[in-house]
């Protein structure tokens, strides 16, 4: 399958300090990638830079057979190329249906059918549609920052760490929602610090340390050296070893069947 996103030499400065480096990676269409870092990795950066709210001293990001690099944030949302912000990013004084209004490129009757396909898939988006977002839980906020995006109607989503901050109940429901979102046709590049969330969803994973891409694999690659990961991580190999047996076994199922 042809690449949806490719990313080559990409290189990102917040003034002198380098926060990636000469990074190269691709999102097969259709695809569930999975971008997996410790903290400062540069997951958030590189996801930045993609979107256009950052500007790269070097490389280039391709998006469906064009150029975005340097493309202003805007037109790389209307070219169907969506970010979903780490810290959700709702505009808190508005309700839920407004936030959704605001997003929407469509007009009148396109735009009431796009907003039914969110109600449809966040049934709880839809039931605390009159309420103010941001006296919404952490979850209900980041299935709203998900369904903001889906009103641009995109071909691919990029992900900002999705789980952070929710219960593991919260986190079945978001994820949950991004299966059916894939399953759907939509291209997914989802970065994540917890691997042990992101890897049983994805089809392919990267690892990226201080701004480069240092292992990348099918999840079943990964997961055969849960050291390395653990370490680049920054966490307990002892702790991901046993979660990676488990991915192990449920790997075995096709990538299809998982979803
Ligand atoms: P996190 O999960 O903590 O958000 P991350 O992998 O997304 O981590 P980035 O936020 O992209 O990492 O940060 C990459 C590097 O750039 C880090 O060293 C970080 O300190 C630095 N950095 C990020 N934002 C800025 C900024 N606005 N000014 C200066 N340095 C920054």
């Amino acid at each position: 399958m042809a690449p949806i996103l490719t990313v080559e030499d990409l290189s990102v400065r917040y003034g002198t300090i380098p926060a990636v480096t000469d990074l190269s990676f691709r999102v097969e269409e259709g695809s569930l990638t999975a971008l997996l870092g410790a903290n400062g990795a540069g997951k958030s950066t590189t996801l930045n830079t993609i979107a256009g709210l950052l500007r790269p001293v070097g490389g280039r990001v391709t998006f469906a057979g064009e150029d975005i690099t340097r493309t202003a944030a805007f037109r790389v949302s209307r070219r169907g190329l969506a970010l979903v912000p780490e810290g959700r990013m709702v505009v808190a004084p508005l309700t839920v249906e407004e936030n959704l209004e605001l997003s929407s490129f469509a007009r009148g009757r396109r735009r009431t059918a796009v907003m039914q396909d969110v109600w449809d898939l966040f049934p709880r988006l839809h039931e605390r549609r009159n309420q103010v977002a941001g006296l919404m839980s952490g979850g209900e906020q980041q299935m709203l920052a998900i369904a903001r995006a889906l009103m641009t109607k995109p071909s691919m989503l990029l992900l900002d760490e999705p789980s952070m901050g929710l219960s593991p109940a919260l986190v079945d429901v978001v994820f949950g929602a991004i299966k059916q979102i894939h399953a759907s046709g939509v291209s997914i590049l989802l970065v994540e610090q917890n691997a042990a969330i992101a890897l049983p969803i994805a089809e392919f994973a990267y690892l990226i340390h201080r701004g480069d891409i240092i292992s990348a694999g099918s999840p079943a690659e990964l997961e055969k050296d849960p050291d390395m990961v653990a370490r680049h991580l920054g966490l307990d190999p002892a702790v991901v070893a046993p979660e990676f047996e488990q991915l192990l076994v449920d790997s075995e199922s096709t990538p299809t069947e998982r979803l």
